[in-house]
């Protein structure tokens, strides 16, 4: 935070509003603006009888202020949270717009840390959500006129990175925003000529003004390493937006791989979609995920017993080991047996 002292200048009559308001928080008290017009701000100290008071004016370049007069010192008591008032959050956002670039997710948490120390203020946790957001629109635009840029981007991520595979779609009866599909030329060379033929399959929600979803097809390289090959941003998870990305991607890598094998969780439109793109490719469920599933759908607990068998018959390499395992999970667990040899997938690595 600035000082305030005669002589100090301020690039306009915002940013020395802004500062007179910090001044104010940290100080403990009230500024009231008495008159504010093009050449000049006065302010004083809210509270009647306390004598402070500060002019800045007009300098010549007809742009920035400079403090002309500060007077009095303070002889009010300090009023008491007067700060949590002050505080709001369009000037939050002013005062954390560095550190909400450096880091734009950072934690309204940490805000208030930062602003504790610099201020002693404590603020509510939507209130710093909310400068967060307004910090944000302040720097990186507003998401909504983002989408302009679409195009843009598009054809600037191409023109950088040449021979990557990169499309949208919109809405022709608004030109709205519906899906974004990246696909990088070293992604898919990397996929083409370092990695396992197994691909598999994954969709997150997003957390932004507009949500929607993010899928991604995700390879492993020689050293086991999770190796991204593409990713779409789509309104929502059904068989139609998981055909689209299939099918981009099968632009990408072409649908004559062979062998390819999938694995994913057992959302119903996935499954359809792979068979209608790559007939031929294997299909298996993880079993990470059905695990979840099973424990949601049973009331199972973690580090269970139950847990360990299902995994060793998910893992076992012979038939031999997965119908030994099987049948010990019969007997400790007739309910989960019988629901997992009822699945229409196939989840076990035998
Ligand atoms: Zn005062």
């Amino acid at each position: 935070m600035e000082n305030i002292a005669v002589g100090t200048y301020f690039p306009d009559a915002i940013s020395f509003k802004h500062a007179l308001r910090s001044i104010a928080i940290k100080e403990n008290f009230r500024v009231r603006i008495k008159a504010s017009d093009k050449t000049r701000v006065i302010a004083t100290c809210a509270y009647q009888g306390c004598k402070w008071r500060i002019r800045a004016s007009l300098c010549e370049d007809d742009q920035s202020f400079e403090v002309r007069r500060l007077e009095g010192d303070h002889t009010c008591p300090g009023t008491n949270r007067a700060g949590n008032r002050l505080a709001t959050s369009t000037w939050v956002a002013n005062e954390i717009q560095d550190i909400v670039k450096r880091n734009p997710d950072i934690h309204p948490k940490e805000i208030n840390n930062n602003l504790e120390k610099e201020y002693g203020l404590s603020l509510p946790y939507m209130k710093l959500w909310r400068s967060r957001e307004h910090a944000r629109e302040n720097i990186f635009g507003c998401i909504d006129d983002n989408y302009k840029w679409v195009s843009t981007l598009q054809a600037e991520l191409i023109s950088r990175n040449p021979g990557s595979h990169i499309t949208y779609t919109y809405d022709v009866r608004d030109n709205s925003f519906q899906r974004f599909y990246v696909s990088f030329k070293v992604c898919s060379d990397g996929f083409k000529y370092g990695c396992r033929p197994l691909i598999s399959l994954d969709a997150c929600h997003l957390k932004s003004k507009h949500l929607g979803m993010l899928l991604s097809v995700i390879s492993l390289d020689g050293n086991n390493g999770l190796f991204p090959i593409g990713f779409v941003v789509v309104e929502n998870e059904s068989k139609q937006t998981w055909l689209w990305f299939l099918h981009n991607f099968g632009e990408t890598i072409g649908t004559e791989v062979e062998p390819l094998a999938f694995i994913s969780d057992m959302e119903k439109g996935l499954g359809e979609a792979i068979r209608e793109v790559y007939p031929g490719a294997e299909h298996r469920i993880c079993i990470r995920h059905l695990w979840k599933n099973i424990k949601k759908k049973f009331h199972c607990k973690d580090g269970h017993k139950l847990q360990g068998l299902v995994w060793e018959v998910a893992n076992g390499y012979t038939c031999t080991e997965y119908n030994t395992k099987l049948f010990e999970l019969s007997v400790l667990n007739q309910t989960i047996h019988a629901y997992l040899i009822s699945l229409p997938y196939k989840w076990s690595r035998s």
